[in-house]
């Protein structure tokens, strides 16, 4: 029979920063929390997953587990850590076994799970820890009292299994204040396995805990790098000026378009969505909508970087090349730089924008319009 997952995610999480709770912040493009869950989810002894989360957090929670299937229950929880535990165990259904799991430990294993499992054959209770290997003193007022002895002491983490109408009975009766579920069941006599935890199964608890969480993520999902390439056109109509790459060019004409037309920052736009296989500018921005019209183009570069921010990406690189006869790009191309730079938050010695004629040759050769092409590298930081 599978065996039911609870996530306890109803905490305040303030000590780690950011404006939000903890598990609702991303670690390399993706929620602590949706992390945590989708590990649970991935693993094939795991039938039901109940989440239980803050009352404020209902909005946050969605947003962060929206594309999950129907076998996640979504609970809310109580003021206290051993309240929301029991609201997570009145939710399981048709389990014989519960793996407790604290919602800021976004890098669980499936092998740790197993191991909980697999001992919950033998025992009533099992939880992973790590033997403790610091030296450990006792102190007071920034001074040693004494050194205290190391030996049997472990470093508990989760998740933590039980027996479900064990550790229901031993929940119902068991007064607030435990620290963890290992604590209310030894209360209550049941017996509990230690099986081995995992160091990098951290607990995000601090900012810098984020950082570690992104480098063991780093390390175990090796380096994300992808190349992305935009093509775009636009017509020249009567006027003055071009605006290429976010700079105003006085010219002869203007550029034909639905917004500000800027050839060149449209197809370095769509190498991001590109590289990030989101589709194409005209899925986000469609033409047909009159709010686009005459649209400063940055909108849209802003939003394929913030989409790449949002995934984890930074860009390492982009190349811009601008095809015409006129006006002359070279005298600009510093200026380009620069402000595509600007726009992306990114260093300007990253963005190269370069320009080339076509010989007099097609639309661009007659000067009935301008074409660009742009690649952009990025990479999961
Ligand atoms: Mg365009």
């Amino acid at each position: 029979m599978q065996s039911a997952a609870i996530i306890v995610a109803a905490g305040r999480g303030t000590r780690a920063g950011g404006g939000i709770p903890k598990q609702y912040r991303t670690v390399a493009g993706k929620s602590v929390l949706a992390r945590a869950v989708s590990t649970f989810a991935a693993h094939p002894r795991i039938g039901q997953i109940v989440v239980v989360h803050h009352p404020d957090d209902s909005e946050l929670l969605s947003d962060c587990l929206g594309a999950f299937d129907n076998r996640l229950t979504a609970v809310e929880g109580g003021d206290t850590r051993d309240a929301s535990v029991l609201a997570g165990l009145a939710a399981v259904e048709g389990a014989e076994t519960v793996l407790i799991h604290d919602g800021a430990r976004p890098l669980v294993s499936a092998a740790l799970i197993d191991r909980v499992l697999d001992a919950l054959a033998e025992h009533r209770g099992a939880a992973p820890a790590l033997p403790v290997t610091d030296a450990l003193w006792r102190g007071r007022e920034g001074r040693v009292i004494a050194p205290h002895p190391r030996e049997g002491l472990y470093r508990a983490q989760t998740p933590q299994g039980f027996h479900l109408d064990a550790i229901r009975s031993a929940h119902a009766i068991h007064g607030v204040g435990a620290l963890d579920d290992v604590e209310v069941a030894l209360a209550h006599g049941l017996d509990v396995a230690i099986v081995e935890g995992e160091e990098d199964n951290i607990k995000i608890t601090h900012p810098r805990d984020f950082e570690r969480a992104a480098r063991i993520l780093q390390e175990r999902e090796g380096m994300d790098i992808r190349t992305g390439n935009g093509f775009d056109v636009h017509a020249f109509e009567a006027g003055e000026a071009v605006v290429l790459c976010g700079v105003e060019i006085p010219h002869t004409q203007a550029l034909k378009g639905h917004s500000d037309a800027d050839v060149g920052m449209h197809a370095l736009t769509d190498a991001i969505y590109g590289a990030l296989a989101l589709g194409d500018i005209g899925q986000h921005f469609p033409p047909s909508d009159p709010q686009w019209k005459g649209a400063p183009s940055d909108i849209f570069l802003k939003h394929a970087m913030e989409q790449a921010r949002e995934r984890g990406f930074t860009v390492s690189h982009a190349d811009v090349t601008l095809i015409c006869e006129r006006p002359k790009i070279g005298p600009h191309t510093q200026a380009m730089r620069e402000a595509l730079a600007a726009i992306m938050g990114v260093a300007p010695e990253r963005i190269s924008v370069k320009a080339t004629t076509s010989e007099k040759l097609g639309f661009t050769g007659r000067e009935e319009g301008i074409a660009a092409l742009a690649t952009a590298t990025l990479v999961k930081a």
